[in-house]
């Protein structure tokens, strides 16, 4: 028995992590869970961190966490928690892989499959902002060469370890000399070292306009902490939606699994969210802790549902969909498909 942490978040959250314990559970995967509260509630009693010390110790004892996701206030309000964990466990690579499910999932791209490595500690992401003056407002991108190679690093690493065959690095270091340039160059270093993996650089703007058109040309994306945050939800929403993608968040110690979307207020409460991004996150997490068949049967399953057409509210399509369910339903037909399918890779 593996012990996990799991915490069920805001807005959509508890649904959707509801929906994927049932599934873990019902694969028999030898794994105890232990609950943490974090998030909006926690800040609204009073803790205006939104994690308590207790809650700390049980994420950095079992070392795996689960998490959905947490609101984060719009401007004001407290410092994002999601930014505050990642740098507080030292996840240093955020790893985000969008896919078609082409002819199953209406996307307009069916060829795409891009696996995003995103920078996680450092950047404009890490908040670090002032007031100059009445009027002028500052915001710190710090980029280090050790956080760089870290990162570009891991993304050559995945590249060799998955067969993957090209690595495209976005900065904009046309304009951010020194700090985009930093990324750049260290890019140019490190790919050196792989001369089996092709690798290119694009300006992220240019760059981003080519993945929404051309996806299919790329492969692996590193890029730095912003880019990465808005380049995977581009990815994911045409893959068909921001609800079908999961990431993992690695560090030397610890790991953090979640979706790569947001708490969704606007659909939370009502049994439609998808639970797939939590799924797939899910899944990345027994790969991890070296249970491959119980991972490979959710995955089988979870990709037989969506071939039926069993389809949540965001990926419904008239033509391909046959049947519309929520959040709970979904996860049901999950758990029935686990005896149709095989649990080998
Ligand atoms: P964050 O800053 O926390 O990433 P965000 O502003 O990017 O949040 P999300 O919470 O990710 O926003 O949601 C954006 C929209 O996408 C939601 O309003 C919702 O309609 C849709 N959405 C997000 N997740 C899901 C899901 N799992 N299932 C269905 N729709 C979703
Ligand atoms: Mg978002």
């Amino acid at each position: 028995m593996r012990k996990v942490t799991i915490a069920k978040g805001d807005g959509i959250g508890p649904e959707i992590m509801e929906a994927v314990l049932k599934i873990i559970k019902k694969s028999n995967a030898p794994i105890d869970f232990e609950e943490i509260e974090i998030g909006e509630k926690v800040y609204l009693g009073g803790n205006t961190s939104g994690i308590s010390e207790a809650s700390w110790e049980v994420i950095r004892k079992n070392k795996v966490l689960l998490k959905a996701p947490i609101t984060t206030p719009q401007g004001g309000g407290y410092k994002s928690l999601n930014v505050t964990m990642r740098k507080a466990l030292g996840l240093f690579a955020n790893i985000r892989p969008c896919v078609s499910l082409h002819p199953f999932v209406a996307t307009n791209f069916p060829n795409l499959d891009v696996v995003i490595v995103r920078e996680n500690e450092e950047d404009l992401y890490a908040g670090i902002e002032h007031q100059q003056t009445d009027e002028v407002v500052q915001c710190l991108k710090l980029i280090s060469r050790p956080g760089c190679e870290k990162i570009i690093r891991y993304a050559f690493e995945y590249a060799q370890n998955y067969g993957r065959k090209k690595v495209t690095c976005f900065s904009k270091d046309n304009i951010m000399k020194q700090t985009d340039g930093l990324f750049h160059q260290v890019f140019k270093e490190i790919a050196m070292e792989y001369p089996n993996i092709e690798a290119n650089h694009m300006i992220i703007d240019i760059g981003t306009a080519y993945l929404a058109d051309h996806p299919e040309k790329f492969d692996v994306i590193v890029t730095s902490n912003l880019y990465g945050d808005i380049i995977s939800d581009v990815a994911a929403q045409i893959a068909g939606s921001v609800g079908l993608a999961g990431s993992v968040n690695i560090g030397n110690e610890c790991s953090m699994f979640e979706a790569i979307h947001g708490s969704a207020p606007d659909i939370a409460g009502q049994n439609i969210a998808n639970p797939s991004g939590l799924l797939q996150a899910a899944i990345a997490m027994l790969y991890h802790l070296g249970y491959a068949a119980e991972a490979t049967k959710i995955q089988n399953a979870w990709l037989k549902t969506l071939e039926e057409g069993i389809h949540t509210a965001d990926i419904y399509n008239d033509k391909l969909s046959k049947q519309l369910v929520g959040t709970s339903e979904f996860a049901d037909a999950v758990i029935a498909n686990f005896e149709k399918v095989p649990s080998i890779l």
